[in-house]
């Protein structure tokens, strides 16, 4: 159950954060069309939470937490892993036009801007792909490559190879 499209939209955001407001929903993982493409497979739901409050610093922020199963495709071996995602982030809000601070610690959680309403399904998809690992791999003696080689030129490509093939008796007699 994906709910409808409205039940994945925050009115007023800013009074929400203010309000110390809850809200969570469910989104099938078929229905985020950006993430399709690091995809192995698309079945499933994901679940969202996300909890409306300050900053210390008395700036509005969204806590955000997305929990569910990615099917993701193996680096080595390229078949679909299962991958729990457990994403907890946070973001601030800013009114659109708003002059953000100018601030360089790497600690400050991102901004986004916001107006009358929060698209919740669009925030969800932002921060999974914002924090999908860069490559998945099965734990070693699941993964159904068997061996690590599958990154290295092919047996036949090698230097060894061709070597091999030069030092063959019948090769070296016709030159
Ligand atoms: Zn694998």
């Amino acid at each position: 159950m994906s709910g409808p499209a409205a039940a994945h939209v925050l009115d007023d955001p800013l009074g929400f954060a203010r309000a110390a407001g809850q809200h969570h929903g469910q989104l099938a993982v078929s229905a985020l069309p950006r993430l399709q493409d690091q995809l192995a497979g698309n079945a499933g739901e994901l679940k969202y939470r996300v909890r409306g409050g300050m900053d210390p610093l008395s700036r509005p922020q969204l806590e955000l937490e997305i929990t569910g199963a990615l099917h993701l495709a193996c680096a080595v071996c390229v078949k679909p892993l299962e991958y729990a995602l457990a994403l907890r982030t946070r973001v601030l809000m800013a009114l659109p036009g708003a002059v953000l601070p100018d601030d360089d610690d790497p600690e400050t959680p991102e901004w986004i801007e916001v107006g009358q309403e929060l698209n919740l399904h669009e925030l969800v998809e932002d921060e999974i792909l914002l924090g999908l690992p860069l490559s998945v791999r099965h734990p070693q003696g699941q993964c159904s490559s068997g061996t690590q080689e599958t990154f290295g030129a092919k047996k036949a490509d090698s230097p060894f190879a061709r070597l091999a093939t030069l030092l063959e008796p019948g090769q070296t007699d016709k030159r």
